[in-house]
């Protein structure tokens, strides 16, 4: 659609500044921008608020604690689990282990949780490590970034559509790992990528982006329900799936969707077609995942959950 963007290079910059610069962006609702070649944008939905957090006091001796990284995920397995919860909300276990999402925008510090256990409780802190992602530099036509005052109605249409999806707790219908969303695809990338824009940081990359030509079949990752097809200004035809116990998955810049909302469907069934609808500049699927609200890498849970990190 005409704007001109290169990847000039890759490279870390300071974990506060940039987390700092991508509150601040997120806070003046910085305006999204179209990436070419390597580094299609999908500027997604603001996420909730971060959870407040307190700041990191080297743990008690032998308090269980862990470190992880904004939009990981931690798993606290154990026999008898009845209940799991942090400051915000309970929820049920999982395949006998709680599941403690940490969102990608969430501030370094320490967040408490806990597990019952019949009439017990314990209780651990999950320390949030400065983020670790890559920062990519990309140069853009200033003059090519802004919306017109249509389109960017449009966009907040949709955005007021999509956020209440973030809130849905309807029973789980899933275990972990999940499934891959595309057949025989190399692992995802660019997950909490975040990106400048002439120099100042605009968004994160909230998804795992996979690079497939336009008409690669696209799978749900597990089964569920699906709460949202529908084409969208930033994500092109875009599919929603409610896993229950407030897990989404998201598929975005489909070609072709093949569900309707209100469709149950099974792990593996095809939702569509992936291609390059929306603001992309090249075809590719974006896989993204809301867990209780947060904004995680789906890579680790398309693995073994034994090997995500645990207090
Ligand atoms: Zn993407």
């Amino acid at each position: 659609m005409g704007v001109h963007i290169q990847v000039l290079r890759l490279f870390a910059v300071p974990p506060r500044l940039g987390l700092a610069a991508l509150f601040l962006a997120a806070a003046i609702g910085a305006p999204p921008v179209l990436a070419r070649a390597a580094a299609p944008l999908l500027p997604g939905p603001q996420a909730p608020d971060p959870v407040p957090v307190r700041l990191l006091d080297p743990p008690p001796a032998g308090s269980r604690n862990v470190g992880v990284v904004p939009g990981g995920v931690v798993r606290w397995a154990g026999e008898g689990i009845t209940r799991c919860g942090d400051a915000r909300e309970t929820w049920a276990p999982l395949d006998g282990a709680c599941l403690y999402p940490v969102d990608l925008g969430q501030e370094e510090g320490a967040l408490e949780v806990y597990r019952d256990l019949g009439g017990r409780r314990e209780t651990a802190t999950l320390r949030v490590l400065p983020p670790s992602y890559a920062a990519e530099h990309l140069e853009v036509d200033p003059g090519k970034v802004r919306l017109s005052k249509k389109n960017r109605l449009r966009a907040d249409r949709e955005r007021e559509v999509v956020v209440p999806l973030f809130s849905l707790r309807t029973n789980p219908a899933f275990s972990l790992p999940l499934g891959s969303p595309l057949e025989h695809a190399p692992p995802p990338r660019n997950f909490g990528t975040r990106r400048l824009f002439n120099g100042e940081t605009r968004s994160a990359h909230g998804g795992a982006d996979y690079r497939a030509p336009t008409g690669t079949p696209v799978l749900a990752a597990e089964e569920g329900l699906v709460v949202l097809a529908a084409d969208h200004f930033f994500a092109g035809k875009n599919v929603f799936v409610d896993h229950g116990g407030g897990l989404l998955s998201m598929y975005m810049h489909l070609s072709r969707i093949d569900v309707r909302k209100g469709r149950r469907v099974k792990k593996g069934e095809r939702l569509g077609l992936s291609g390059a609808t929306g603001r992309v500049t090249g075809p590719h699927l974006h896989f993204g995942l809301r867990w209780r609200g947060a904004k995680v890498d789906p890579a680790p849970l398309l693995g073994d959950p034994a090997k995500l990190p645990s207090p």
